[in-house]
């Protein structure tokens, strides 16, 4: 079977080989197992469900969020010599007939639809009369109410299960689920966990960087002039920050194209435009630009603001090196971030998933705190094995020398448990500060023995130091109304001296002023 797979990927896509872990996932679905695919954005996923739908007797019907990016996919599919079509929303009642025709006479390969037409019952009954082997379920992550993007429509897919007498093959397939997001879709879609592939996190070409307390502006002015002809995105969480970076670039003399949700469609289209035709090299954007964008010579992605998880982050600062060559992704933290994302957090509408997103917010927080290799950190998270270090990143290439920091670890520990295990970083700070804030004192905390402990940094970077605390699992905080810090398992091991906590020496940063965020 698998050497017939190999002669459709050189005779319909002409590449000579699959890449590692599409073999196995062709194979595995090829044996009419139902299979999970966990795969990053631009790692492959589709020759996993187009290549068996070629070795398949019938219609290969695909499940697709996206209009615009089902009508790339047919586009290309076509274009290889491959008979594919599309449903949607843009069609008219005589094209989407026209579609069903073709389907019926058993000309259409691959077949795919917007998940809300299976919400029609006259059309899953038609569907009812088609052949279809094998059912693909792209962005798979949007049927778990647990993932970062839940659509209720997707939920219909699991009736579409019981439509034939003869179930199809599933293959479902997303680029970012956590643990938690891929038990759900294997229970929704009784897929067995050992038929979940989890693969191709790495991004060999692409070194990652986190920067604590940089002049964010004056960060980008220097970084965008040293790549003056190179493409790259600056991401922003917020139209107004969009709108702020894009007005210093121009000003600056810098040529800056932008893109969010607040402007014209066709204002959007125009500046996406320019971007992709190498008109303008800089795209300003937020999180609404990039989805099926295959710009592939994309040099380097900054995060002007942290985004709210490591699925958005990965999935944005992945937009860099599609084409292989070394790319770089930047992110810029500070701390107003937080504030940023915990607010946007707390807009949702629905209730119930706050909790869940601030533990991904955590995650998020982590990632730019840790000490780790941050290429590691990324694959772990996302339940691939890392392996090795990176050696790329900007926390393996840091060679300054790690100090002992367990003193200072069990002064932070020590005034959280004295604190009661009941209040959050801020506060934690000044107090260790020896702030003689308003909350400081009226809590009694200037009594405590801890009080004024680590005077000698500001709280800003004890703020931090709690954080890269946080990172190395000794912290643990706790989501309630607000969040609170209390002290893991480890962190009592550092408390009775059982551990040492090693931190790399203080950064020297030319400029510590804060530009004016969200
Ligand atoms: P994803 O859906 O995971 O984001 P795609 O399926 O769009 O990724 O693949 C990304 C790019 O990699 C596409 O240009 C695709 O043609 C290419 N690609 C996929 N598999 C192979 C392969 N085995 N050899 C060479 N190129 C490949």
């Amino acid at each position: 079977m698998i050497s017939l797979a190999l002669q459709h990927l050189k005779t319909n896509f002409g590449y000579d080989s699959f890449r590692p872990g599409q073999t196995q996932i062709i194979d595995n679905v090829l044996n009419n197992n139902d299979t999970l695919v966990i795969m990053p954005t631009g790692g492959g996923k589709s020759l996993c469900y187009q290549i068996p739908a070629l070795c398949m007797e019938g219609t290969t019907l695909v499940i697709s969020p996206l209009i615009s990016l089902m009508k790339d996919q047919v586009d290309m599919l076509v274009s290889s010599g491959i008979s594919a079509a599309y449903i949607n929303s843009s069609l008219s009642y005589e094209e989407v007939q026209n579609v069903m025709y073709g389907v019926q006479s058993g000309k259409i390969k691959l077949l795919y639809i917007a998940p809300e037409r299976l919400e029609n019952e006259r059309f899953c009954n038609e569907l009812a009369q088609i052949n279809v082997p094998l059912l693909a379920i792209d962005e798979a992550h949007c049927i778990s109410q647990w993932g970062h993007d839940f659509r209720p429509s997707y939920r219909s897919i699991q009736q579409l299960l019981h439509l034939w007498d003869k179930k199809p093959t599933v293959i479902a397939l997303t680029a970012t689920a956590t643990e938690e997001v891929s038990a759900d879709i294997q229970q929704l879609l009784s897929i067995e966990k050992e038929n979940t592939f989890i693969t191709g996190f790495a991004r060999e070409n692409l070194s990652f960087s986190v920067l604590l307390g940089e002049n964010k502006e004056a960060y980008i002015k220097k970084y965008v002039k040293a790549n003056e002809n190179e493409a790259g995105i600056i991401y922003a969480a917020t139209r107004k920050s969009v709108e702020s970076v894009y007005e210093m670039l121009n000003k600056a003399g810098f040529s800056a194209g932008k893109y969010h949700g607040g402007m014209f469609e066709e204002d959007r289209t125009y500046e996406q435009n320019r971007f992709l035709n190498d008109e303008v090299q800089i795209m300003v954007a937020t999180n609404a630009f990039g989805m099926g964008i295959n710009k592939t010579n994309v040099r380097y992605v900054l995060h002007y603001n942290m985004p709210r998880n490591m699925e958005s982050y990965y999935q944005e600062a992945g937009r860099a090196g599609r084409d292989g060559l070394d790319s770089e992704c930047i992110l810029l933290y500070s701390s107003s971030d937080e504030q940023t994302q915990r607010f946007l957090i707390d807009q949702a509408q629905d209730r119930s998933r706050i909790p869940f997103e601030l533990q991904k917010l955590h995650a998020m927080i982590d990632y730019c705190h840790t000490e780790r290799c941050l290429q590691s950190y990324i694959i772990e998270y996302f339940g691939d094995e890392a392996g090795q270090d990176c050696g790329r990143c900007a926390n393996c290439t840091d060679n300054r020398p790690q100090l002992d920091v367990t003193t200072d670890a069990q002064k932070v520990l020590s005034c959280i448990v004295r604190m009661g295990q009941k209040f959050g970083k801020q506060l934690t700070a000044s107090v260790l500060a020896g702030s003689r804030s308003k909350k400081v004192l009226e809590f009694n905390f200037q009594k405590l023995p801890t009080y004024g402990i680590l005077r000698a940094m500001n709280a800003k970077e004890i703020a931090n130091f709690i954080e890269f605390l946080i990172s190395e699992k000794l912290i643990v905080v706790n989501n309630g109304q607000f969040p609170t810090l209390s002290i893991s398992d480890s962190g009592k091991e550092v408390l009775l001296g059982q551990k040492k906590v090693l931190r790399k020496e203080a950064r020297i940063i030319e400029s510590t002023v804060e530009p004016n965020d969200p």
